[in-house]
C-alpha cells in the first residue's frame, strides 16, 4: 500500500492533519469567514513553474478541495520589467496538467491597480501614508539595521493635502522614474525593519503586459498581494516562509484600509531539493547560458522538465502528499520523487523489449528466414492491459552488458558454454564468441533447444534469468537518453562559490543505435513504458518517424526503498 493511500480514509479523505489543515479545521470550527474556505495560488509571471511550485499547487488546490472550497489562480504581475505572456500560457498549462482546475477564477494583481490605487489614496488621506522624496540610497540609509533603529524621512510630517497633490501628480507621470514614492507611515524605530515605513508605489514606466502603458506607478508586492487576496475573498493565504516577517505589514494594511474581507496568511516551508536547484533566478541562467537545452531540458526540475523526462501529475502529487507541509525548512531526498515515479509507473507502464546497448546473437540452428510471433503480456500482473506480438527469428539483439566472458556461478547470463533464457522465447546455449580486432565481442553464436518454446522444457531443467531481445530484422532503431542528477552536489547552492562549479558532466548520456522492438512504431510523444530490466522510458518530442527518441525517466533500483528499509 502506498503511503499516500494509509493517509485517507475508505472515502480517499485525508486522515492526517499537518497544522495549516489544523489550523482551518479550527477556523472552520469558529465559524470564521462564515465557515469558507478560499485559497490561491499566486504566481509570479517571470519564469517557469518548478517542483517547488508543485508543492505550493497541490496544498492550495489541495486544501481548497477538502474543505469543499475554491482555489484561484492569480497571476503576481505588479512587476512590469519582468512578466512576459508566454510565462503566463505556460504556467496555466502546468497547473492544468498538474490536474488542476481554477473554473472561472483566473485572475491577474493587475486587475487591481485601480483598487490598489484608491486604497493607497485612503492610507493618504488618514495620514497613514505619505510622499517622499528621498532617493532610493537615502532611503535605504535611513532604514536603519538590525540592530539600530532608522530614521524619520524629512518628508515624513507633509500634509494630507501635499501627499495627495503629490501622489496623483506621481499618477499623471509629472515626475521621472525614480523621483518619489509613496511610502507606509508605520514606525521607523520598529524592531521588524518590514515595518519600518514600507514603500508602497514606485514611478517605474514600463510596459505592462496587460495595463499596456496605462500606468507609470506600479504597486509593490506586499501592499498588492494583502490586497488582492482581500479583493478575492480569500480566507487563507498560504505562503512560504521568508514571508513571515512581511504578515505584519500584511495585516496593517489590511487593518488600514476598508478591506472587503479578512485574509489570514500562513506561512510554510519551502521545498529544497537534493542535487538541483529550485530558484527561478538559478534555473533562467542554466536556460540563458546554455547549459541545459531549454526550460523543458528533461534534467531541469521545472514541471516542463519533468515532464519531458517522464514524470506523471499522478506521481508529483504522490511527491507533495508524501513530502507533507510544516514550518520546519527541510532538504527532500531526490530519491524520494523518483520513488514516486517509480510506483506510478509500475502499475501503469506496459511491459516492452528494448537493446540499449546492442550486441548481435545468431542462432545456428534456428531455421534461415523462420518468424515466430510470440504473444507478450504488457504486463505481468494486469491481464487487462492486454498483449502484443513480438517476432522471434535467427538473428537477435541482446544487451551488451548481458555477456561476461569469465563470470562467477551466479551469472545467469551469456557466457561460454552456458544455457540462457530469452524472455517468452527460447533456452540456447553460446557455442562460440567472434571478436573483432580489439578482442571485444561482436557477434555470439548460439544454439537453441526448439522444446524450450514459451520457457520450459519436457525434461524440466530449471535456466534461471531472462534475458530481453529484439529481433535484428525487425528492430525500430532509436535514440536513447539517459539522465544523471545535474549537479553533483546534494546543496549546489550552498556555502561558497557559484552553484555552476558543481554541474555534473556526466548528466545526459546520449545512445544511438539502440534497438527496440517494432510494436514502439506506433508510440505516441509522452507515453511511458518500462523497458524490460532498464527502468522506465517515455517517447521524446525530438522523435521523428525515422527515429525515435527515448528518454529514461527512472531507472528500476530504488534507493530510496532500500534506504526507508522497504526495498
Ligand atoms: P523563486 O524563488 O523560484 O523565484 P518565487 O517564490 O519567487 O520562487 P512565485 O512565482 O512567487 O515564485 O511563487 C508562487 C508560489 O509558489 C508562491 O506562493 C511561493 O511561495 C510558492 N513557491 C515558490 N517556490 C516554492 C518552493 N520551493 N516550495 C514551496 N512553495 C514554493
Ligand atoms: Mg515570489
Amino acid at each position: 500500500m502506498a503511503a499516500s493511500d494509509a493517509n485517507r480514509d475508505e472515502e480517499g479523505k485525508r486522515l492526517s492533519r499537518d497544522f495549516i489543515r489544523t489550523i482551518i479545521d479550527e477556523d472552520v470550527k469558529n465559524g470564521k469567514a462564515g465557515g469558507r474556505v478560499q485559497t490561491r495560488f499566486p504566481p509570479e509571471p517571470n519564469g517557469y513553474l518548478h517542483i517547488g511550485h508543485a508543492k505550493s499547487i497541490c496544498l492550495n488546490f489541495g486544501v481548497a478541495a477538502e474543505f469543499g472550497g475554491k482555489c484561484n489562480l492569480r497571476f503576481d504581475d505588479t512587476n512590469p520589467a519582468k512578466e512576459e505572456t508566454e510565462y503566463v500560457e505556460s504556467i496555466k498549462a502546468d497547473v492544468r496538467w498538474m490536474g488542476f482546475d481554477w473554473e472561472d477564477r483566473l485572475f491577474y494583481a493587475s486587475d487591481y491597480f485601480e483598487q490598489l490605487y484608491g486604497f493607497a489614496e485612503h492610507l493618504i488621506q488618514t495620514g497613514k501614508a505619505y510622499v517622499d522624496d528621498l532617493t532610493a540610497d537615502a532611503i535605504r540609509e535611513h532604514r536603519g539595521t538590525l540592530t539600530e533603529p532608522g530614521k524619520d524621512s524629512p518628508y515624513r510630517t507633509r500634509s494630507v493635502e501635499e501627499n495627495l497633490d503629490l501622489f496623483r501628480r506621481m499618477r499623471a507621470g509629472e515626475f521621472p522614474d525614480g523621483a518619489r514614492v509613496l511610502r507606509a507611515k508605520i514606525d521607523m524605530a520598529s524592531p521588524n525593519v518590514v515595518m519600518r515605513d514600507p514603500t508602497l508605489y514606485r514611478i517605474k514606466r514600463a510596459h505592462h503586459h496587460r495595463t499596456g502603458d496605462a500606468w507609470v506607478i506600479y504597486p509593490m508586492y506586499d501592499f498588492t498581494h494583502c490586497v488582492s487576496d482581500a479583493m478575492e475573498g480569500v480566507t487563507h493565504s498560504l505562503c512560504t516562509l521568508e514571508f513571515e516577517n512581511n504578515r505584519p505589514l500584511y495585516d496593517w494594511v489590511l487593518d488600514n484600509i476598508p478591506a472587503p474581507s479578512r485574509p489570514r496568511q500562513i506561512e510554510f516551508a519551502r521545498l529544497n531539493l537534493g542535487y538541483t536547484v529550485v530558484s527561478k533566478r538559478k534555473l533562467i541562467q542554466l536556460v540563458k547560458e546554455g547549459l541545459v537545452s531549454g526550460w523543458d531540458d528533461p534534467r531541469m526540475p521545472t514541471l516542463k522538465g519533468l515532464r519531458r523526462r517522464g514524470y506523471t501529475p499522478e506521481a508529483l502529487r504522490d511527491f507533495c502528499e508524501r513530502i507533507g507541509v510544516s514550518r520546519a525548512d527541510n532538504l527532500v531526498d531526490i530519491a524520494l520523487l523518483e520513488h514516486c515515479l517509480r510506483e506510478d509507473l509500475n502499475n501503469r507502464a506496459p511491459r516492452v523489449m528494448g537493446v540499449l546497448r546492442p550486441l548481435r546473437v545468431v542462432i545456428e540452428n534456428y531455421p534461415e528466414g523462420q518468424v515466430e510471433e510470440i504473444d507478450f503480456p504488457y504486463h505481468p500482473e494486469d491481464a487487462s492491459m492486454g498483449s502484443r506480438k513480438v517476432p522471434f527469428s535467427k538473428v537477435f539483439y541482446v544487451e551488451r552488458d548481458d555477456y561476461m566472458e569469465t563470470p562467477n556461478k551466479k551469472w545467469f547470463r551469456f557466457a561460454p558454454g552456458r544455457e540462457v533464457r530469452l524472455r517468452y522465447a527460447y533456452y540456447v546455449t553460446l557455442k562460440e564468441v567472434v571478436k573483432d580486432e580489439n578482442g571485444e565481442p561482436v557477434e555470439l553464436r548460439c544454439v537453441y533447444d526448439p522444446e524450450s518454446k514459451g520457457g520450459s522444457t519436457p525434461d524440466g531443467r530449471k535456466v534461471k534469468g531472462a534475458l530481453h531481445w529484439v529481433s535484428a530484422a525487425h528492430a525500430l532503431d532509436a535514440e536513447v537518453r539517459l539522465y544523471d542528477r545535474l549537479f553533483t552536489k546534494e546543496l549546489p547552492d550552498a556555502g561558497k562559490g557559484d552553484f555552476l562549479d558543481h554541474m555534473n558532466p556526466d548528466s545526459l548520456e546520449r545512445l544511438t543505435g539502440c534497438k527496440l522492438e517494432p510494436s514502439l512504431a506506433g508510440a505516441k510523444v509522452e507515453e511511458f513504458f518500462q523497458f524490460e530490466r532498464m527502468g522506465y522510458f517515455c517517447k521524446d518530442k525530438d522523435s521523428t518517424d525515422a527515429k525515435p527518441v527515448f528518454n529514461r525517466s527512472v531507472g528500476l533500483r530504488d534507493s530510496w526503498a532500500k534506504a526507508v528499509g522497504k526495498g
